[in-house]
């Protein structure tokens, strides 16, 4: 009796054993088929930047053109690189790479913003950090030479998240940014834009709309800035600053310096910076919903983008491309335009950089 007893006691055991080794050999092979390469550390480190998209044409551009965009994104992207490469901090690689690109009269951020219809510059920026999401904003500034260290100061050293116009610009004088004159940031180019888009708008005599939301206005804001970086410590960020869209009216705000919509880092997922048409780019949260597709849907980074940038924004009505990394250190750069300056850099130091769609550079 005593032996059965025994007997019965060795079976189960033996029985319970062998389940939870089947358990075990059963969520090994799932666990096996469930490992998806996108989700795997493939860089320690890196950096992405773009400097706007739209309609940028090959038969558009002078040979001598496309070098000196080229030189110049380069040459920001390397300060980042360096950053990074020597353990420095994602938001320093994000602000020193864009800081870049606002003083080069070539990009609308800066130097080379845009001009509003009541002949100003009105300049946005913002920032993101995906350790802490802190974040920092500045709208609609006119005096402070680069926009994205007044977003910094802003995220680092207020209590505020975004700050515009003349509160913005006085915060900025207190924390001893650079301040300029408005004029520093008149270029010819951007002011011949300009005038082009108001004859265009007198000749048209549209609706009040019309002339904000025609096609072909709408693509006189090309070269909006921005970076994301992932950093040695697993630290994600993100930044972008503009000029905002030529012929912009009545203290009008874009995408770029609303958190969710221009900028976005988590460490959890990703760091985005989005470039083109602005109202679309709040209207679709673009930046936020990236994150939020791979957060809440499991999704990669490259099928987030694509399912933003390739179906939400144009079915609203919208155009435009973002720029992001992921946590592993994947790097996407997607637009549904015909071209979106870009370039980037993996932990081995190796660079792309872009122009048009389609691999012509
Ligand atoms: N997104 C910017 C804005 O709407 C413009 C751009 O990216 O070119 O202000």
């Amino acid at each position: 009796m005593k032996n059965t007893f025994f007997l019965l006691v060795i079976l189960v055991l033996f029985s319970t054993c062998k389940n939870e080794e089947e358990l075990k050999a059963i969520s090994n092979n799932q666990n096996k088929t469930a490992i998806d390469s996108t989700k795997m550390k493939v860089n320690e480190f890196a950096i992405v930047i773009h400097g706007g998209a739209g309609t940028i044409l090959k038969e558009n551009m002078t040979p001598e053109d496309e070098a000196a965009y080229k030189s110049k994104l380069e040459e920001a992207i390397r300060v980042g690189y360096k950053i990074l490469n020597e353990g420095g901090s994602s938001l320093d690689a994000v602000e020193k790479t864009i800081n870049i690109l606002e003083d080069s009269p070539l990009f609308n951020a800066g130097k080379g913003a845009v001009f509003t219809n009541a002949e100003t510059n009105e300049l946005d920026a913002s920032i993101m950090d995906g350790k802490t999401l802190n974040a920092g904003a500045s709208a609609g500034t006119r005096t402070v030479k680069n926009p994205i260290n007044l977003a910094r100061a802003v995220m680092e050293n207020s209590p505020h998240v975004m700050l515009s116009g003349i509160g913005a610009e006085q915060f900025a004088q207190e924390q001893g940014l650079t301040i300029v004159d408005s004029s520093y940031f008149f270029t010819e180019n951007r002011y011949k834009s300009l005038q082009r888009v108001k004859e265009y708008e007198l000749k048209k005599k549209a609706d009040k709309k019309a002339a904000f939301y025609d096609a072909t206005i709408k693509d006189s804001k090309f070269g909006t800035v921005g970076c994301v970086a992932l950093d040695k410590n697993g630290n994600l960020a993100a930044g972008t600053s503009t000029g905002g869209m030529t012929n912009k009216r009545w203290g009008r705000i874009g995408d770029a310096p609303i958190i969710g919509a221009g900028t976005y880092a988590n460490n959890n997922t990703c760091a985005v910076s989005s470039t083109g048409w602005g109202e679309f780019f709040i209207r679709a949260m673009v930046a936020h919903d990236i994150s939020a597709l791979m957060d809440y849907k499991g999704l990669s980074l490259q099928e987030a983008a694509h399912e933003v940038i390739q179906k939400k924004v144009p079915e609203l009505g919208g155009d435009g491309g973002i720029i992001a990394v992921d946590k592993y250190g994947n790097l996407v750069m997607e637009f549904n335009t015909a071209g979106m300056y870009r370039a980037s850099m993996n932990d081995t130091g190796e660079l792309t950089i872009g122009i048009y769609k389609d691999n012509e550079n």
